[in-house]
């Protein structure tokens, strides 16, 4: 079928261990999910549900990129998250069945135009201006579930410039990987091909053109960018 111009091509991402690449169908986040975090932004840490909202497919940046400071923004922040890639399609999974759903983890960093974000959330307004932009989340290779020996265990940390901002462990979630994907798929028939950056600890700070950003999850290949004017 001809079109009136040419389609993007399918965002991807490098898988380890094989040149076949993993197509990314959507990228869903999670609001809060480290205790820390949900209180350095003002919240509070209980058990509520989580939230989700999203990013375009072709916001994905991979590993060696350089991202170019973003637009109307004046306060631009980094989000170290551990990724989870979805293998299988299903609805309403049972936290016991999540982990057949799962192709694999990589990091990610979940950009984010603090200020409009801060402006959308006082007015009641939807958060892409603040979340959803292009070049909006950078994800480092995916590595098959098979060849992770125990991502629950892993220690997640970010580093700018050397200096170390953000450190946890993957343990530190207050929704787990298996109960994303349960809460998740009770909204969304989740695809092959879907992303979902499950939520960043606490540490988040202001990015300055020049940065050298690295994200880091024991077991898995970094995400490594730079930013420029
Ligand atoms: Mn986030």
């Amino acid at each position: 079928m001809p079109y009136v111009f040419d389609p993007i091509e399918t965002p991807s991402v490098a898988v380890t261990g094989t040149d076949r690449r993993f197509p990314v169908r959507r990228i869903f986040c999670v609001g809060r999910n480290y205790a820390e975090h949900a209180r350095e932004m003002g919240g509070d840490p209980d058990r509520a549900p989580p939230f989700f909202f999203t990013k375009p497919a072709d916001a994905i940046v991979e590993s060696g990129a350089k991202i170019t400071f973003p637009k109307i923004t004046k306060d631009f922040h980094h989000e170290v998250e551990l990724v989870i890639a979805i293998g299988k399609e299903g609805e309403n999974i049972p936290v016991q069945d999540a982990r057949e759903h799962i192709f694999g983890f990589a990091v990610g960093i979940d950009l984010t135009r603090r200020d409009l974000q801060k402006i959308a959330k006082e007015k009641g307004r939807p958060w892409d201006s603040g979340k959803a932009f292009d070049q909006s989340a950078p994800c480092g290779a995916i590595t098959p579930v098979a060849e992770i020996e125990d991502i629950e265990t892993a220690k997640i940390w970010l580093t700018v410039n050397e200096d170390t901002r953000q450190s946890a462990t993957i343990a530190d979630l207050i929704w787990s990987i298996e109960e994303v994907i349960a809460v998740l798929s009770e909204a969304f028939i989740l695809m092959p091909g879907d992303l979902i950056y499950t939520g960043t600890p606490a540490g988040v700070s202001s990015l300055s053109i020049g940065d050298h950003i690295i994200g880091h999850v024991d077991g898995l290949s970094p995400i490594d960018i730079r930013l420029t004017s």
